[in-house]
């Protein structure tokens, strides 16, 4: 473990969760990050806490941020979204291998 714990926040039944949920065609709940903040639509902060890979996902992209610094980490994200697409997008690809790294919990608080 390294550095403080990071403190990450929910809003739930979000509108900018709910637009990407639109765009992207998700049917089961969706969650997206921006800094530490998890912004819900269709899913409560209680579901997702319920489901460990997709917290554990979620967690790994405020990672990211810290790690790249917020404003950087948006614009290559947006970068290698544009260059790789979503699946392939190597942020994508490291989130989804944190889906079975439990470690991922232990750098973090979660709040309301
Ligand atoms: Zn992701």
């Amino acid at each position: 473990m390294e550095g403080p714990l990071i403190h990450i926040h929910f809003q739930e039944r979000s509108w900018i969760a709910r637009l990407a949920a639109k765009k992207l065609g998700a049917k089961n709940g969706l969650a997206i990050v921006f800094f530490r903040t998890i912004y819900l639509h269709g899913i409560s902060k209680a579901q997702l806490i319920a489901n460990k890979p997709m917290l554990q996902h979620e967690i790994k992209h405020v990672l990211q941020y810290q790690e790249h610094g917020g404003f950087m980490f948006l614009m290559k994200y947006l970068f290698y979204s544009i260059k790789y697409g979503y699946y392939q997008n190597p942020f994508e690809i490291e989130a989804r291998l944190a889906e079975k790294d439990d470690t991922v919990l232990q750098r973090v608080k979660l709040e309301d």
